[in-house]
């Protein structure tokens, strides 16, 4: 039979009261991430370890959130399991949230300088600025789709110059899978 000692109610009802899903048995569950609104992550263990919150990013400057503008739902950080310690380590903030489906404000301002930086790309015609514009959106869901935007990236690129793909790869870098990442840079 599973029994939670008397000394873990204070938490379970401090994390309750904080929002934070509880998952099997009390024992397994997500803390709230607190990230900056150009998706810097201030600290991915934001119940757990209160000492690392910062109210504004320590790397640029911005304000930091813990949950979603528009739904208000926490931002889902470390997962925390029985017996695994990992604290900081490879966290990266979620691009959509995972219950009103919206884009993270880091998002949306990481594809809008991406197609800002599409705009200023001369070689290209008009029509190439919106199928460069349009698979980006693609790129960073994730989806079916994702592989079409992959080659349609890669062959509109091949008319840039190299420091082009350089520039976009380090404004997406953080919101594109590995497979993306491997198959435009390699
Ligand atoms: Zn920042
Ligand atoms: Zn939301």
């Amino acid at each position: 039979m599973f029994f939670i000692g008397r000394n873990w109610s204070p938490l379970v009802e401090f994390l309750a009261d904080k929002g934070v899903k509880l998952l099997r048995r009390e024992q397994d569950w997500y803390d709230i991430a607190q990230v900056c609104i150009n998706g810097h992550t201030s600290n991915d263990t934001y119940i757990a370890h209160p000492i690392y919150n910062k109210d504004f990013c320590d790397k640029c400057g911005e304000k930091t959130i813990t949950a979603c503008p528009k739904c208000k739902e926490n931002i889902r950080g470390d997962h925390h399991s029985p017996g695994v310690v990992a604290i900081g380590f490879g966290y990266t903030p979620p691009n959509y949230c995972h219950k009103c489906g919206n884009p993270f404000p880091w998002t949306s301002e990481k594809l809008d300088a991406a197609k800002e930086l599409a705009e200023l790309l001369d070689e290209l015609s008009d029509v190439e600025k919106e199928q460069l514009k349009m698979s980006l959106d693609e790129l960073v869901k994730d989806g079916p789709r994702t592989v079409v935007a992959t080659t349609r990236f890669k062959g509109i690129m091949s008319k840039t110059g190299p420091e082009m793909a350089i520039g976009f790869k380090d404004i997406l870098i953080d919101l594109v899978s590995e497979t993306v990442k491997k198959s435009i840079w390699g």
